[in-house]
Parts: C-alpha cells; structure tokens; sequence
C-alpha cells in the first residue's frame, strides 16, 4: 500500500493535524496558539462491563473527546463500530471545533465512540451498553458543557436512552444533554435530515459557481445510512439522477438512475443495497470513480486518496462524510479542477440543527419545520459563501479556506479569554 494511504488515511488524527497545520500556516498562526489548538483539551478513556444476553460479561471500551470549548460547550457525535480509535476520535472532535467555527454557531468541538459491532449485538444488549457508556462519560457530558448527538451507527433511540440515563442522575429530565432525540422528548423538526439537507444547499452554492444545472445532474454516493440515504432522496427531489450508491458490503450502479426510495426499502428487507435488481452490481471502490457529476462520500474517513483521486470523474465532491478526503488528494483534486466542498461545511447542516434543537430544549419552546428549514438555508449559505470569498481571495481549495476561516475564529475566542490562571 502507498505510504500515504497507509500513515493518512489510517491515522485520521495526523490528516487532521495536517489540515490544521496547512492553514495556520496560511494565516500566520503563532506557535504558542497552535500549541494550544493542536491537540484536544480533553481524552476521557472508559472500559465498562456489559451483562450480554447469553449471561456473559464482556468489557467494552469507549472515549469522549473534547477538542476546544473557547467559543461555547462541546459538541458532536457519538459512533459504535469495530473500528474506533482514539485517533479517529481526536481527529473528528478536532474538525467539530472547526465545523460550529465555520458556521458560526456557539459551540466547540467533541467526538466519542465506543468500540463495538452494533450489528451483531441485540437492541436490550445496545441499550445497556449506552446506559453504561453514558454513565461513564456523565463526568464529562451535561447540557452546558458538552452535549453528544448520532454519528454512525447510532441514532435517535440511543440519544433517548443518553437523555434518560443522564436525566436519571439528576432526578429530572434534562432534554438539552444531547440532540437528534426522538421528537417525543424534545426531538427537533427537521434534526433527522438535517445533514443531508445542508449537503444539498451547499451543494446549490458550489453548482451555481460553476453554472451547473442540479436538474439531470448525476450523482454518486458512497454510503446509505443517515447521510447518504437522505442525501439520496433530496438530491433526486431536486431533479438530480442518482446513478450509484453503495454501503459496507459493495455498490449499484445504473446510469438511467435509481429510485432512492426502493432502494432504501430494499436495503431494509435486505440489509443491503447490493443485488438490487434494477442496477449493476460495482464494488465498494467503484463508486467513487463512477462517471458522475456530484460525488457525495457519507460513510467514513479517508476513502479518497492518492490512489484513487485521479480516477474521480465528478466536477464537485460534497463531503457528506468526515475526513473522506486525505490531503494528497486534495491536492490531486485542486490540480484536477474538482470542487471539494470539505466536510467541515458540507456536513455542517446536522450540528446547525442540532444546535436549534439544543436552543429549543433551553427555552421549551419548539419550532416548525419550515422555520428550521429556513433558518438552516441561511447559515449555510453564509457560511458556504465566506468561505467561497476566502478560497478566491488565496486562490486555494475550499478546505484551506473553510480551515483558515475556522481556526481564525477559534484563535480569536482562544486569545481575548486568555490563559487561565
Ligand atoms: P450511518 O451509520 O447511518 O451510515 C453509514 C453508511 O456508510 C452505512 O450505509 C454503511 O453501510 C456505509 N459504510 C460504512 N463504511 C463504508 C465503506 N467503507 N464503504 C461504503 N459504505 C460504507 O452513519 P451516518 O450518520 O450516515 O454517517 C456517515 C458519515 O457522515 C460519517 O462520516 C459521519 O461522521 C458523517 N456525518 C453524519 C452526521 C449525522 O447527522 N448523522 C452529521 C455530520 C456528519
């Protein structure tokens, strides 16, 4: 395997650092600011017992990750999969502080994750599991201080099941612990889809730059879970042609389309979108060299890298995902003329709701969709737009300049609160 793949794209914390080098370069970043801003304020490791449903225990481990909370509490996802680590951790808690930087919403940046193979537990083994891990990172988590949401496979049962335990504690219910909750304790309109939504106004923003109409355009995407699913089915409600998704277990491909909605109710009968009958079958791989137009990666980290970036045929990549993209192929990318709207702005959709359902639990005063929806269009295209204006005024790619813009924000809040004592 190619160095770089194996040292970047396997150490998401060391691309992160990477990143974060790059643009502090850029705006002059003192030494003794990216020392303070290069590694996390905060790594709480737990091992914790769970009774299995066989009568066995088994020792499951997890973090919770705190990057910076200069410029408000914490903030971000919690994943269960086989492949976390505490890298991966550090690094999309590090890219969170930048994310609620670059959309300008109060918050700093968290991750946490437990190292666990959801799919083969049963749902009363994964609810005691997040009640344990919940209660283990209750030290660090609250309504003012750091607040967990879903990320991959979780979602808003497990956030029911955080609140509750949490709430347990404290004797009274506390909503405003986590976001992307059922609606019926204090869930938000709009939270679910959310990430996919902002996905598709950003996505708006980068065609109309390059006068590419979204109607007829065609569209890959990697993963069909929350993210890619959704963004599925938007993107096609827009006139786009979904030619290829894919999960785990391999890809389809139809260049006249597919309907995102049988797919999906094919992969709920079939635990995958692969065999689906009206489509070709193409590996995991595949769909990211596909011929499309918009490339949407929304399943994990470092799948576009020096070894495939070459092979990507699409004008514009919407980061769905975090940290699909190593900086190698950025670079290849940039060269290419492709328009990587990185994640950090792509995804940012699904903290800026979160953040709404957060400000609507504080005041027990809920919204309507259509509000969110507006309210949601707004921040993102501000945000897409400044950094579209930073990225012109460095003739850089839109990663540089969503970092740039990012770390200057949390530089800023860093400096005028000062170092404590
Ligand atoms: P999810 O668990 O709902 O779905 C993940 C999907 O990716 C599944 O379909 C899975 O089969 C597929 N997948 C995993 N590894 C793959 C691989 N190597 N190749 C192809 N497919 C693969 O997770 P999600 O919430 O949709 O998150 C997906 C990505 O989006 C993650 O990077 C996450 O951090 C990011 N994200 C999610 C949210 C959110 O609100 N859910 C917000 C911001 C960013």
């Amino acid at each position: 395997m190619h160095d770089e793949v194996k040292s970047a794209a396997l150490n998401p914390y060391h691309m992160a650092v990477q990143q974060f080098e790059a643009a502090a370069d850029m705006i002059n970043l003192s030494e003794d600011m990216r020392e303070i801003l290069r590694q996390p304020k905060r790594e709480l490791t737990v091992n914790f017992p769970v009774r299995l449903d066989n009568g066995r225990v088994k020792t499951f481990t997890g973090y919770r990750v705190q990057h910076n909370v200069n410029r408000g509490p914490a903030k971000g996802g919690i994943r269960y999969s086989p492949e976390v680590t505490l890298d991966e951790v550090k690094a999309l808690a590090m890219w969170m502080t930048w994310k609620c930087a670059v959309v300008g919403i109060p918050y700093g940046g968290a991750k946490g994750g437990v190292i666990c193979d959801p799919k083969q537990m049963n749902p009363s083994e994964l609810e005691r599991l997040t009640r344990r891990y919940a209660t283990e990172i209750s030290i660090v988590i609250g309504p003012h201080s750091d607040i967990p949401a879903p990320d991959v496979n979780t979602n808003a049962q497990v956030m029911g099941w955080i609140m509750d335990t949490y709430s347990m504690h404290e004797g009274y219910s506390i909503p405003a612990v986590v976001t992307g909750k059922p609606l019926s304790i204090g869930g938000s309109e709009g939270r679910n889809d959310a990430t996919a939504t902002g996905v598709l106004f950003v996505t708006r923003q980068a065609a109309k730059r390059i006068g590419m109409p979204l109607k007829g355009a065609r569209v890959s995407i990697q993963g069909f879970g929350n993210a890619g699913s959704i963004a599925a089915r938007l993107f096609h409600h827009d006139g786009c042609k979904i030619v290829s998704v894919s999960d785990t277990r391999g890809g389809i491909y139809n260049e006249a389309g597919i309907d995102p909605a049988t797919v999906l109710r094919f992969k709920q009968e079939r635990g995958s979108v692969i065999n689906y009958p009206h489509a070709q079958k193409i590996s995991v791989d595949e769909v990211l060299e596909i011929p499309c137009d918009i490339l949407i990666p929304a399943a994990t980290e470092g799948v576009i890298t020096s070894a495939n970036a070459d092979r990507v045929q699409a004008r514009i990549i919407s980061e769905a995902a975090n940290g699909p993209t190593t900086p190698e192929a950025d670079a290849i990318l940039f060269r290419k003329g492709v328009i990587v709207i990185p994640d950090i702005l792509a995804n940012a959709g699904g903290v800026t709701v979160s953040y709404f359902e957060w400000v609507q639990d504080l005041q027990s005063f809920f919204w309507g969709v259509e509000e969110i929806t507006k309210k949601l269009e707004m921040i993102m295209n501000r945000a897409f737009a400044a950094v579209a204006e930073k990225a012109d005024q460095f003739s850089s790619d839109m990663r540089l300049a969503a970092n740039m813009l990012a770390i200057s924000r949390v530089a800023e809040a860093t400096q005028v609160r000062g170092i404590y004592p």
